[in-house]
């Protein structure tokens, strides 16, 4: 219906949260050649962003799965500095804020970081260990100007700056996983793992087993998540995305570390069982689809599970992995494609967002001021499906045209203190915007039922209201028409 975005201008998408990003494969085009001009101008090596990015997406190239790895490394050598990290975090959240998203936990590899950055100077090690260079980056490798290489807890705390600064722009939350790189031996991720607890972050809220699954099957970490565990550490793991797993694995991991979450698990797809066993134990699943059509760990001619899934109870979310790779999709590409292709109403892909934030790693208050965030929108498309759907007569609907926009001014400006104040407490004015949008509907009710002018339904409810507002809220206006009859 004309006029339904001018009243609501604040409510263009559909909140939404990823469990599952790796934040190094989220450094889009723009970005990482402002890098590679500062890092040339500097000095530092460079990688060779021809040989990377694919000319036509302005995504890096992801030729094979061996490819993507390679490529992977090469581009994350981009990101050197303390700015660079800021940048990197900040500017993602920022770019998901626009998609509407509320929450994000994203994946940070510390031990990439440190491991590939060893051909660059640093202002503690001003002379350049020759033997660490690669021999690509050696011609390239005669730095002017040293930086410093992060330890963990700045590193850490360059992201948790950025994470703050871009929930003070724009409202988006953000939590940190520490990658543990399962191709490095189980000593060395019980390293990483004694390294987080050390710095004690509050935004590090868990681990994330990444990397090569068939030849570093979980159970070979069993020492390491019993030390994340103790440390007060959640884990989700990367399983059941590579064809050459079995789905049985799936659960057998779910059951060796108790997970409550998983990474891709789309093998669970091939067996009845194992789908009827995640759902079961209400396991949720950090799919997808575009990082496993690129990287062809799902056949591109066969339809991607997701929707099998989310059809068999499953608990589902949507995720980028790596959005700066080619065939990888955005969090809102993700949400996009799977609405427009399931022909799904913008309230059925809220249960994708509740999906996230109910197994999000993060206390039940945060929790609880995001599940608000989604009612919110959740009763904003109600009194869309309801405006659009009225057989409102024509003298009413010029009266409802013409004093709408300020109802929804007031809706838009009550959920604006909303997400400035962003704290729990302000679940009131949560509830407070839910009102509003349940008196805009029963004013739209009214001048439809009544035909009554605007001003004359305003009379009604204020009346009505007194009384009984509570109530009103609870059963909205199908009730409240009833009662003024
Ligand atoms: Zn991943």
């Amino acid at each position: 219906m004309p006029g339904t975005d001018r009243i609501f201008p604040d409510f263009k998408h559909v909140p939404k949260a990823e469990l599952h990003v790796h934040i190094e494969g989220t450094l889009n085009y723009d970005d990482a050649m402002k890098m590679y001009a500062t890092h040339l101008e500097n000095g530092h090596s460079v990688p060779d962003m021809e040989e990377l990015i694919n000319d036509e997406t302005k995504k890096v190239k992801v030729e094979s799965f061996g490819k993507f790895l390679e490529y992977y490394d090469k581009y994350c050598k981009l990101i050197k500095t303390e700015e660079d990290v800021y940048n990197l975090v900040y500017d993602y959240l920022m770019r998901c804020a626009d998609e509407g998203v509320i929450y994000a936990e994203i994946i940070t590899s510390y031990d990439h970081y440190k491991e590939l950055r060893t051909d660059y100077s640093t202002v503690e090690l001003p002379s350049i260990d020759e033997a660490s260079i690669d021999e690509e980056d050696k011609s390239e490798a005669k730095p002017k100007l040293h930086y410093k290489i992060l330890s963990y807890s700045e590193y850490i705390q360059t992201c948790v700056s950025a994470i703050k600064q871009a929930r003070e722009d724009s409202g988006i939350e953000a939590r940190i996983l520490e990658a543990l790189l399962r191709h490095n031996d189980v000593e060395a991720c019980c390293k990483t793992v004694n390294m987080v607890l050390e710095a004690k972050n509050p935004y590090v809220v868990g681990v994330n087993l990444v990397g090569d699954e068939y030849n570093n099957p979980p159970e070979k970490f069993e020492k390491v998540f019993q030390l994340a565990k103790r440390g007060g550490l959640s884990v989700t793991v990367h399983v059941g995305e590579d064809p050459r797993v079995t789905p049985e694995s799936i659960i057998a991991t779910v059951d060796m570390y108790d997970l409550k979450r998983i990474g891709h698990g789309t093998q669970a797809a091939r067996s009845e069982e194992v789908i009827q066993e995640l759902r079961d134990r209400g396991v949720t699943l950090e799919c997808s689809p575009g990082s496993n059509y690129a990287t062809e760990f799902w056949p591109r001619d066969e339809e991607h599970p997701v929707t099998i899934f989310d059809e068999k109870g499953l608990l589902v979310t949507l995720n980028s992995d790596d959005p700066a790779f080619d065939g990888f999709r955005t969090v809102g590409e993700e949400y996009d494609h799977l609405q427009s292709s399931k022909g799904y109403t913008n309230k059925k892909m809220c249960t994708f967002t509740r999906n996230a934030v109910n197994a999000a790693f993060i206390g039940e208050a945060l929790k609880d001021k995001l599940n608000a965030q989604v009612s919110v929108y959740e009763t904003y498309c109600d009194l869309v499906d309801y405006i659009q759907s009225a057989d409102t007569p024509s003298i009413a609907r010029d009266s409802m045209h013409a004093t709408l926009p300020s109802v929804g001014e007031t809706f838009k400006s009550k959920f604006e203190d909303y997400l400035a104040q962003r704290t729990v407490s302000s679940l009131k004015e949560v509830e407070a915007c839910t009102r509003e949008g349940s008196k805009l509907r029963f004013l739209v009710e009214t001048l439809h039922e009544k035909q009554m002018t605007y001003n004359e339904a305003v009379d009604v409810y204020d009346e009505f209201y007194q009384e009984r507002f509570c109530d009103y809220v609870s059963d909205h206006a199908d009730r409240a028409a009833g009662l003024v009859t």
